[in-house]
């Protein structure tokens, strides 16, 4: 677990001189320093406008001067009218955060500062009521205007122009005439405030004891953690509702951090369901309108409930009681450019800084979190059964090796076993629905010539061009790159030579369509070319029941409740199984789980079928004998054996740019440099998995740590001892998750 470490600087006294250090949210060293205006003296957090060269640039008084200028040079910062201010505990996680991450605190704290006009003094709009004058000259459309504006409601000129239904000329006369009279409103309608009572349930034994110490821990108002372990719909999402109702209760604000936006959708209309109102939301999709108005509004607490990514993580809460992180295992979490951080982590740092309970919630959770629970670190809160009468699915796995259609057949399948389809059949004749997954997108992963054996790869990245039929396009999934399907092979000419190899959802799509032309399906994938309203659409319709069938890449597995699915067949179980990341067992095993549950969640048992070709393997054992804690226990086992994480420490430098040479020639340097320390190992320089990304070069260098190593010294050390040039950048990702 991550130990908070406060920083000194959180109780500044500001001098007398009012010469103060300024963090400007850019990635510089350290704060600057400025002077305030005469006789201005403000508490850290502080937000300023701040010269900077020619410019002028949002800042937050940050803590005492260095004293490194002249006090002639110094510039002048001026507090921002109305004196917003980040809370000091804010402030003290910005420091945390850069010093675990390694960033420059400025680039924390430009996460932080995402809506500059947040700040300013909110915007009015004029509105108008009915005054006491009556023109002398009276339309039919004056007296229905008179009469609308009559009930007190103060509205603007288009809305009482709307409601009276007529023009808003009409409305304007009236202004003139002076029998409507303007009044100044606050450009957002308020927050409207979630009813801890609005609809509680009736929990059952588990969920009452699960939320009965969440409740209790939110009562404290201290630090807690607590891993809500329990199976899919077993109600994890009920219980910690309750602990959000407590935390309404006490009058503090919640955190909910979700992995994607996709989720956020059904979850809004959830919490609204049980608390009246939807909750504000936080994450890169809002408008700079929206962004300004839930910013202040958390910041002066008028927003209680905040549901978001985890650029969440750094607003402005003045009074937080409890953060939430949903799905805590999932990989979306961490924050892979820019600052890398992990959000889940994060989020637990920050309920010690504020104070307040965390809870983490999963099916699957991550081997940290479940390890940190084992060792009473966190409160392991388990809810073992489904809710109500629904049972866990049953899962078989099917031995692809074995399973084949054989010569004797005449329409053979590449991708669907005869099990499988059989199981479809069976489904489909009884009016259940079904899901196909792979975790693959478009129509074929590889494109290759069969005369010349030429592979169409990115020009920009080391990754094949995948083949999507219905657009006839290839496309590079890591940087966009397109181009139209090519009916010439470019390296020999020779034409009708390109095929396709290996499946992806569209691929098997169409497989299921020649065998099952009658069925009812839509394809569901996150993609560049399948946008978010499709997917979104193909997952509505099969709620609605319009398709039988949906055909889906990890986009279907997470979070959604089809009560009439009944089937789940996973095409290709052994995908992402054997990439050598330490973590790639524990990943396949959490999103084949996580698939699996979405069978069986109404009346009906759900059947589970895993096509694979290692049926001995742990992660095939453990899924079909729902040993979940089994697994777990393999699996940490090997970690301890190896002192993976969590039983070492791993942290990462990428070190990446467009001239190859200075790559891997700082790579080179950094390799050599690398510090002798005790039970610190440092491996490589190598190619990173994607040597080519968007046109970058990218080289990898791994260090492993013993439990007790101060890795982020080490580092700085390390870092300190070679000097980059501009060209190449160097990415420090302490506890990488991924290898890429
Ligand atoms: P999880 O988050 O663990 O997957 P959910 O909270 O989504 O589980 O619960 C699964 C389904 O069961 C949801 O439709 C939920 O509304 C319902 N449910 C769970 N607990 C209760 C309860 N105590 N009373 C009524 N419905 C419940
Ligand atoms: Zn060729
Ligand atoms: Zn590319």
């Amino acid at each position: 677990m991550i130990r908070a470490r406060l920083n000194p600087a959180s109780n500044v006294e500001i001098q007398p001189k009012a010469v103060v250090g300024v963090l400007l949210p850019l990635p510089l060293a350290g704060a600057y320093d400025y002077k305030l205006p005469p006789g201005v003296n403000v508490p850290r957090g502080t937000v300023v406008a701040a010269p900077l060269g020619n410019r002028e640039v949002l800042g937050v008084v940050w803590g005492k001067a260095e004293g490194t200028v002249g006090d002639n040079r110094l510039k002048e910062a001026v507090p921002l009218d109305g004196g917003p201010r980040l809370p000091e505990k804010l402030c003290d996680f910005i420091d945390w955060v850069a010093d675990y991450t390694l960033n420059p605190p400025g680039a924390i704290l430009a996460m932080a500062l995402r809506s500059r006009g947040a700040f300013e003094p909110e915007a009015r709009r004029t509105a108008y009521v009915r005054g006491s004058i009556t023109p002398p000259r009276m339309s039919q459309a004056r007296v229905r205007t008179l009469e609308v504006a009559g009930d007190g409601l103060a509205r603007s000129v288009t809305g009482l122009a709307e409601d009276a239904n007529v023009s808003s000329a009409v409305v304007r006369g009236l202004v003139t005439a002076g029998a409507l009279i303007p009044t100044e409103l606050p450009e957002f309608a308020p927050f409207k405030q979630p009813d801890a009572k609005y609809a509680e349930p009736r929990l059952n034994g588990d969920q009452l004891a699960a939320a009965t110490v969440l409740r209790d821990a939110v009562a404290a108002q201290k630090f807690s953690a607590h891993l809500l372990d329990g199976v899919t719909g077993s109600g994890k999402t009920e219980v910690y509702f309750e602990a959000i109702a407590e935390a309404l209760k006490q009058g503090k604000q919640v955190m909910i951090l979700l992995p994607e936006i996709a989720l956020t959708v059904q979850f809004l209309e959830r919490f609204a369901a049980r608390f009246g109102v939807r909750p504000a939301e936080w994450h890169s999709d809002l408008s700079q309108k929206e962004r300004r108005r839930t910013y202040r509004a958390v910041m002066n607490g008028e927003a209680r409930v905040i549901v978001g990514a985890r650029s969440s993580l750094f607003l402005p809460f003045g009074e937080l009681g409890l953060i939430i992180a949903d799905e805590e295992h999932e990989q979306a979490f961490k924050q892979q450019d820019g600052a890398i951080y992990h959000a889940r982590d994060m989020a637990v740092v920050r309920a010690r800084i504020e104070n307040c309970p965390v809870v983490l919630a999963s099916a699957t959770p991550s081997l940290e979190s479940y390890v940190n629970a084992q060792q009473g670190r966190y409160t392991h809160l388990k809810l073992v059964s489904r809710h109500g009468i629904a049972e866990m699915p049953e899962v078989r796995l099917i031995d692809l090796r074995k399973e084949r259609d054989g010569p004797d057949v005449e329409k053979k399948a590449q991708w669907l076993s005869p099990p499988l389809r059989a199981a479809l059949e069976k489904t489909l004749a009884a009016g259940e629905q079904a899901m196909l997954f792979l975790n693959r997108r478009g129509y074929a992963p590889l494109t290759l010539c069969e005369a010349c054996g030429h592979k169409f790869t990115c020009p920009h990245c080391s990754a094949w061009l995948v083949e999507h039929k219905y657009k006839k396009r290839l496309a590079c999934h890591q940087c966009g790159y397109e181009l139209p399907m090519p009916s010439v092979c470019p390296q020999c000419n020779e034409s009708g030579t390109l095929i396709p190899c290996g499946p992806g959802v569209e691929r098997v799509a169409e497989e299921f369509a020649q065998f099952f032309p009658a069925a009812r399906f839509a394809i569901a994938s996150s993609d560049i070319l399948h946008g978010p309203a499709e997917t979104q659409g193909a997952i509505r319709a099969m709620a609605r029941r319009e398709i039988d069938v949906l055909i889906g890449t990890q986009i279907v597995a997470k979070g959604h409740h089809f009560p009439q699915l009944t089937l789940v067949g996973v095409v290709d179980a052994d995908l992402g199984g054997s990439d050598g990341d330490v973590r790639a067992r524990e990943r396949t095993f959490q999103l084949l789980h996580q698939v699996s549950g979405r069978a069986g969640r109404a009346e009906k048992p759900g059947l589970v079928l895993l096509q694979t070709r290692n049926p001995e393997d742990a992660v095939m054992q453990a899924l079909a004998k729902g040993d979940r804690d089994g697994f777990y226990e393999q699996e940490r086992g090997y970690r301890e054996a190896y002192a993976a994480p969590p039983y070492g420490r791993l942290a990462a430098l990428v070190i990446s740019g467009y001239d190859g040479e200075a790559v891997r020639d700082i790579a080179r340097q950094l390799g050599k440099a690398a510090p002798n320390a005790k039970d610190v190992k440092v491996w490589g320089p190598t190619p990173a998995f994607y040597a080519l990304l968007r046109g970058q070069t990218r080289e990898r260098l791994l260090v492993q740590a013993a439990k007790g190593v101060d890795v982020q010294a080490y580092l700085k050390a390390w870092l300190a001892a070679i000097k980059v040039p501009a060209s190449v950048r160097v990415a420090v990702d302490v506890d990488p998750v991924s290898f890429f």
